[in-house]
């Protein structure tokens, strides 16, 4: 079985379009049985369109993404909400 740790690894990995077949089934293995990696991928794919979304508005040249900058309230909050779904590890 997969660890956690190694499940967000290939689930980042995925989303690069770089994930073997047969990594990918041990992927949906352990997303079958584990409710934290299978919210970290909701996670991460929330932050790719958001990603996607800012990309799109830099390119329109309504906000130049170079100008984005998280403030220290909205980092704590992402560490906060990594840690409550279980991902210390990845801090
Ligand atoms: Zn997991």
């Amino acid at each position: 079985m997969l660890s956690c740790k190694k499940s967000a690894m290939r689930l980042a990995k995925e989303m690069d379009g770089a994930l073997p077949w047969h990594e990918a089934i041990l992927l949906r293995l352990h997303l079958k049985i584990c409710k934290v990696c299978t919210r970290l991928k909701a996670d991460f794919a929330a932050l790719a369109e958001a990603a996607k979304y800012y990309a799109a508005q830099e390119e329109d040249g309504v906000m130049p993404l170079t100008s984005v900058r998280l403030g220290p309230e909205t980092v704590e909050a992402i560490k906060k909400r990594i840690r409550e779904v279980g991902g210390d590890n990845l801090l």
